[in-house]
């Protein structure tokens, strides 16, 4: 076919036609070859956007981009294998925690990751502020380094899915991003070409996520659900609450010493209690426990150090300091200025702009503004605070971590102009909304 036809089958798209999955098939082909040009495949994407894709079509172009680059069916690891994935928030080390406590349990977690983007947190950035860590593990080394430990995390590489690289650029620059379709076939095409028995999807809604509203974020793992139906792998997509930061930590240094603590039994709160979810529900899929047996082994396997040990040996396995462990506060990149942020007032904390806040320590460097941007591994904030607390006048709600005292300083106004506060007292917002697929 030539540019002329493509262009009938952009026209048949923005007339509202059906797509077959032949058309799908071979428009997304010659786009990653270069034999459509960007122009026209914008035209697609926006009639896409706006006539939609039926379930038929989803699947066929999620088919189509699977097909365009190589795929990693991981044939040679012999325990259940289970990929989690966030849609992305802020504070949200869930995966960080969840890979070794996973292992830890007798699963492996092949995990293939993203870096920050915008006021979201990336965790191959993370994981980088260890000392010597890698995360661009060949596919050989990274399957023999779950099948020897349980677990790796490492960056997708170019050659997997190609077709969805080229087409999130061009929706990022032709405003196309937010479908549904669409963003269910970029998330799930990367986790489809990889060969696991089970996709764990963490849907985020909230004002530190992509989808703003529980119902936004319903559709989306709804779609992501029934597109890994259709193609025959077993997904539950959950809806979590991001309508604050997950954890206390938002920057990358910061994290993994969160990490360190949480893996050692010191920490609870959400960042845990989401790291156990996702842990319980791959352990009744994956092993046919029930919830509760499940949840007293997560439980457990956090509390006895047992995922510490395993997190040791992954960060080990990949060139990294696995000192870090022992002592993350002293031998991972530390900020020259630690600045408190004080409460203003004795009341009830009702709300948090949670994209603020990554935004606020994005802006500090611990984030990137484009693609291929250097970050500061040492900077951020902790916030620690949850909706719900009642805070008194002068209390230390966390710390921001810092190049100097004027950025410190005004990260922390940042930070205050995020909180919405109430005398009354205000209800916590669940931490789970809800589950999709089998
Ligand atoms: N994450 C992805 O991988 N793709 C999208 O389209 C949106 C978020």
């Amino acid at each position: 076919m030539n540019v002329r036809d493509w262009r009938d089958v952009v026209a048949a798209k923005r007339d509202g036609r059906k797509l077959s999955p032949g058309e799908l098939q071979g428009f997304v082909q010659a786009y990653t070859k270069g034999d459509v040009p960007d122009y026209l495949a914008s035209a697609f994407l926006m009639a896409a956007l706006i006539r939609g894709l039926d379930p038929q079509e989803t699947l066929a172009l999620a088919q189509a981009m699977v097909g365009s680059g190589r795929t990693l069916p991981l044939q040679g690891i012999s325990r259940p294998k289970v990929d989690k994935h966030s849609t992305g928030g802020v504070a949200d080390g869930v995966t960080l925690v969840f890979a070794p406590l996973a292992a830890a349990l007798g699963m492996a977690v092949a995990k293939l990751s993203g870096r920050g983007l915008g006021h979201t947190g990336g965790t191959l950035d993370k994981l980088e502020a260890i000392p010597g860590l890698r995360t661009d593990l060949e596919p050989e080394r990274f399957e023999r380094q779950v099948e020897e430990i349980g677990c790796a995390v490492a960056a997708q590489t170019a050659d997997l899915v190609p077709a969805d690289g080229a087409l999130y650029a061009l929706r990022d620059a032709s405003a196309t991003v937010p479908s549904v379709p669409l963003i269910a076939t970029s998330v799930m095409s990367k986790k489809l070409a990889v060969g696991t028995d089970l996709i764990l999807l963490d849907v985020k809604a909230g004002s530190g996520a992509f989808m703003k509203t529980v119902e936004d974020a319903r559709g989306l793992a709804a779609a992501c659900a029934d597109l890994a139906r259709d193609w025959g792998r077993a997904c539950r997509a959950a809806v979590t609450d991001m309508s604050q930061p997950l954890g206390s930590a938002v920057g990358n240094a910061l994290d993994i010493v969160e990490t360190v603590q949480l893996l050692r039994g010191e920490e609870g709160g959400r960042l845990r209690e989401a790291s156990v979810v996702f842990a319980v529900e791959a352990q009744v899929r994956l092993e046919g426990l029930d919830e509760l047996e499940a949840r007293a082994r997560a439980e457990r396997a956090l509390d006895s150090g047992d995922a510490l040990e395993v997190f040791r040996r992954m960060v080990e396995a990949q060139g990294g300091n696995s000192r870090v462990v022992d002592d993350p506060a002293r031998l991972l990149p530390r900020a020259p200025v630690a600045l408190p942020i004080l409460a203003p007032k004795s009341a009830y904390l009702a709300a948090t702009d949670a994209e603020a806040i990554g935004r606020a320590s994005g802006d500090l460097g611990a984030g990137r503004r484009k693609k291929g941007d250097r970050i500061d591994p040492a900077v951020g904030i902790v916030f620690r605070p949850k909706i719900g607390d009642r805070l008194d006048a002068g209390d230390e709600m966390g710390l921001v971590h810092a190049r100097d005292e004027v950025a410190a300083g005004e990260c922390a106004r940042r930070v205050l102009d995020a909180v919405t506060w109430s005398a009354e007292p205000v209800q916590p917002p669940p931490l789970v909304h809800g589950w999709f697929g089998g």
